[in-house]
């Protein structure tokens, strides 16, 4: 339980330059819509932040009321209702400033990746961004981030250069190599647990182009196109990114022919190479089956958002994922099993992301991020309401439970949706070590726990 009072809320309002929200405000429903629509939200008050000091009195707020705090940017990752908590929205921070010298951005807490990426463009370089341009760049960031140029660079975790966050205490720390380093390690992998990030300094690569693009197989070749592309993984090298995904495309107008309503096997490709080379890499794969749709071709890097096609419209998505040590013949033939053609799987998407290359090596400066060796992410996702939630959740655990003989670790911190909002999921995330020690620095930071609407790690209790 809560200790807020509604009339209390008058002690933040004139504290606050955005809205301060309650239920029966104009704008709270609004503020609570967001892309992924498993729950309805009802927190206590949402507090749709303009910049620090926003975020600041509301988190002292919050605080001294042991009011649980949620923080919001596009609802792309869900974990728990925030129902009678604070909702700290971020979606009005939306600065970015570019430094093309240094090749760094400074992103303020609701800049999404397709704004970054047309902003770092504009010099010639490219973030570390993830498949969607909706997706926001901080949440994105703290839980790892596998992108396009994942292979070629790393996580994008891996390339956080500082922090500015508000912390439990209600104080504004920067994490950085050099400052609160503990805060710095948890932070770059162990998501939202230990305050409000209200902007973050990256890294920026000399990117302005992609080989890339999507080609369609029917799928009905689903073994062929499957078998091929995990042995075609063991050859390409890191500059080529790439992920295989069975999809099952629902009869509506928003699908194009002749996609719409089919059973297809995706592959999506981001060389980042010469175009020639792109090209001579993706020609194996072109002779595998029947292509039904080939986007794939030399691109801006402002079209990367174009590679994966990931659905924009808000929905109720479920999501299950794990991590493959590595992908064998058995391992396909246990997902066609399961999920391939002839099957009555509900799961509308099956993908398989190859990892390895920058991804496999540590970074400059540690972080939380574990389970390197990883070959693969498997990643299932399919809308579904209350009616058929049981039928997808049932199918996604098969399916992972399946993998066991593959897998290293539990779902990808990346990956964590709402399926997986339960401790034992989040756990399994870590590396034994690391999630003691994130454990230990929550202990630190947020002793009472307040930054626990999200995927928790709870403070350790000595
Ligand atoms: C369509 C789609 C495509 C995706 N593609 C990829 C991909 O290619 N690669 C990949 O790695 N991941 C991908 N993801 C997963 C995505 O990176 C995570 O779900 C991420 O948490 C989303 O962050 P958000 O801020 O957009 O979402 P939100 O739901 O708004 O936030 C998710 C969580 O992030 C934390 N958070 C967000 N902002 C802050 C902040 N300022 N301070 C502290 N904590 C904060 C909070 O704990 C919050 O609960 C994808 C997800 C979707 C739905």
């Amino acid at each position: 339980m809560n200790a807020l009072v509604p009339s209390d809320i008058q002690h933040l309002v004139p504290a606050v330059d955005g809205a301060v929200l309650q239920p029966d405000d104009q704008g709270y429903e609004v503020a609570n819509d967001l892309y992924n629509t498993t729950y309805r939200h009802r927190p206590a008050v949402v507090v749709a932040a303009t910049g620090v000091a926003d975020v600041l009195a509301a988190v002292r707020f919050a605080a001294a009321r042991s009011l649980p705090v949620a923080v919001q940017a596009t609802g792309h990752g869900p974990s728990v209702p925030t129902d009678d908590a604070m909702v700290v929205g971020t979606r009005l921070m939306t600065g970015v400033r570019i430094d093309p010298v240094a090749r760094t951005a400074r992103i303020e807490a609701g800049v999404r990746a397709g704004r970054l990426v047309r902003e770092a463009a504009q010099f010639g370089l490219a973030p570390l961004n993830g498949a969607s341009p909706l997706v926001g760049t901080v949440g994105y960031a703290l839980g790892g981030g596998i992108g396009p140029l994942g292979r070629a660079y790393g996580y994008a975790a891996d390339h956080v250069r500082e922090l500015d966050v508000v912390t439990a205490d209600g104080e504004l720390r920067t994490a950085a190599p050099d400052r609160n380093t503990d805060l710095f390690w948890a932070m770059r992998g162990g998501k939202g647990n230990f305050g409000v990030v209200t902007s973050m300094e990256i890294d920026l690569f000399p990117v302005s182009r992609l080989y890339g693009g999507g080609l369609f197989f029917p799928g009905e070749a689903a073994a062929d196109v499957l078998h091929a592309y995990r042995k075609w993984t063991t050859t390409v090298p890191e500059n080529m990114s790439s992920s295989v995904a069975l999809v099952r495309f629902p009869p509506v107008e928003a699908v194009p022919e002749p996609l719409r309503g089919r059973f297809v096997v995706h592959v999506r490709i981001a060389c980042s190479g010469s175009a020639a080379d792109g090209e001579r890499l993706v020609r194996p794969l072109l002779g595998i089956a029947p292509v039904l749709v080939d986007t794939v071709r030399d691109m801006p890097y402002t079209d990367v958002g174009s590679i994966h096609q990931d659905p924009t419209r808000p929905g109720p998505y479920r999501e299950r994922s794990t991590l493959l040590r590595e992908m064998t013949e058995d391992t396909v033939e246990e997902l066609l099993r399961l999920a391939g053609p002839g099957t009555d799987c509900p799961v509308s998407v099956v993908e398989l992301r190859h990892l390895g290359g920058a991804m496999s090596r540590s970074p400059l400066h540690a972080n939380a991020i574990g389970f390197r060796e990883a070959q693969f992410s498997v990643f299932t996702v399919a809308s579904a309401g209350p009616d058929r939630a049981a039928v997808v959740d049932g199918a996604q655990h098969s399916l992972v439970a399946a993998l066991a003989p593959w897998r290293l670790g539990g779902p990808s911190p990346s990956f964590l949706g709402a399926s997986e909002a339960d401790p034992r999921h989040v756990e399994a995330a870590y590396e034994p070590a690391t999630f003691q020690r994130l454990r230990e620095i929550k202990a630190g930071y947020d002793p009472e726990n307040i930054f626990r609407i999200n995927h928790n790690i709870p403070p350790a209790v000595h």
